[in-house]
């Protein structure tokens, strides 16, 4: 990642902010456990950053999509439980043993990697077992779970520890995906019975997103697998009802915002139309801002035709032409009230006006995990607020950790 005092574009990431929304979702999801989602470089966040914030906050454990994001975060100093969501390729499996990671498995073929690769390792694989129950992407087939968990039960050097599946439409306020996910539920539980009924009781029984964890407390489980609402946004703009009525200590809070400066300025006359293709005539004569970052950066070239705006000394000014690369301009109006040097606030809040990334999602046609997902690795990550306290000692189960994090009650 770039160093932040060579840019004046950055992402500054409000560390305060991250743990009051890691805190919130905890006491939402109680007595089930949190695990902070942190996957895709904590959804542009810098996973690093906030990886330990997580856990010093009450995250039980943390999880990522793949074995390389779970090595990343051990070289960066990080304890304490790691989900790796995918399960590994065979080639990968090894270097998820040695490194602690919490294996999600849900292939045969996989299962026989994971068992082989803990032989030559010497030591045990931890693995939570995935069950699709309709979202239909990855997990066991209804009908080879109990297979699957007989094999499993062959290979003493790999223990189940979680059973788990995911919710399709958890964000749905709509009836037909409220009875979709009760649907789903009412599957996981009946594997849940099937496999009690044939000795195997997983400590760490999961299936919510941050949509199930708050609007589908049946889906909490043991366990919630929260990610987007830790970053301060909505899993859809449907469910700020669900937080309409709490008081400002129980609303999410955005983490990032995304931040540059005036670094050039030049005076255009009406009918001037700056940037590639020429898209727009300038409707007055204006100050024409150009601000250093782009496309390659995270902001959509679609952003100017959409109707983007940016925020300069407080108020919104439209992007006056086509994103490049590297660089926007902003129609800054006749004023005369902006300078070279000036903040530029693409995301976050300045004075009294907000943009968040829900608003750039709305313009965009896409939700706002692409938004911030998208912000490029050019993008410094500059964290603010207290830094994460030194991590505890690696423990590589969860279960441990659920009964840390949530006294007895979790530990059923
Ligand atoms: C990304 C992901 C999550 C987190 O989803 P959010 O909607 O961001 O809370 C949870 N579980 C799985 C399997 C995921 O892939």
């Amino acid at each position: 990642m770039a160093e932040a005092r060579l840019r004046p574009t950055r992402a500054e990431i409000d560390l305060e902010a991250w743990r009051h929304n890691v805190a919130l979702l905890a006491e939402v999801s109680r007595p089930a456990a949190l695990c902070a989602v942190i996957k895709a470089d904590g959804y542009g966040h810098g996973a690093a950053l906030v990886a330990s914030a997580a856990l010093d906050a009450g995250a039980a454990g943390l999880a990522v999509a793949v074995v390389d994001e779970g090595i990343a975060l051990r070289e960066a100093g990080v304890a304490g439980p790691i989900l790796v969501l995918s399960e590994p390729p065979a080639d990968a499996a090894e270097a998820a043993i040695e490194h602690h990671l919490t294996v999600a498995l849900y292939s045969p073929a996989a299962l026989d990697a994971l068992d082989d690769a803990a032989a030559r390792v010497g030591t045990g694989a931890i693995v939570h077992v995935k069950v699709d129950t309709g979202m239909h992407r990855v997990g066991l087939e209804p009908d080879a779970v109990a297979g699957f968990l007989d094999a499993l039960a062959t290979k003493p050097r790999l223990t189940l520890e979680g059973f788990w599946t995911h919710l399709a439409v958890a964000d749905g306020q709509g009836t037909e995906d409220r009875e979709f996910t009760a649907h789903q539920l009412d599957a996981f539980e009946g594997h849940l019975s099937a496999l009690a009924a044939r000795g195997f009781t997983p400590s760490v029984r999961h299936a919510a997103n941050s949509a199930g964890a708050i609007a589908h407390p049946r889906s909490r489980y043991d366990l919630v697998r929260a990610g987007i609402a830790l970053y301060g946004e909505l899993p859809h703009p449907s469910m700020a009802a669900v937080f309409a009525d709490a008081s400002p200590g129980g609303q999410l809070r955005p983490v990032l915002s995304l931040r540059s400066e005036v670094v050039a300025l030049r005076h255009l006359e009406a009918g001037a139309r700056p940037s590639y293709g020429r898209l727009r005539p300038l409707p007055a004569a204006a100050g024409v801002a150009t601000v250093p970052l782009g496309y390659a950066d995270g902001v959509p070239r679609r952003l100017f035709e959409a109707g983007g705006e940016v925020l300069i000394g407080g108020r919104r000014r439209a992007i006056a032409g086509a994103v490049t690369m590297d660089q926007l301009v902003v129609d800054c109006g006749p004023d005369g009230d902006v300078a070279v040097g000036d903040e530029v606030v693409l995301i976050g809040r300045q004075g009294a006006e907000a943009i968040s990334a829900a608003e750039w999602a709305r313009l965009l046609g896409t939700i706002s995990y692409e938004v911030l997902t998208g912000i490029g690795p050019r993008v410094p990550r500059v964290a603010r607020g207290r830094p994460a306290v030194a991590a505890p000692a690696a423990r590589t189960g969860w279960r441990q950790w659920l009964r840390a994090a949530t006294g007895p009650s979790a530990a059923r």
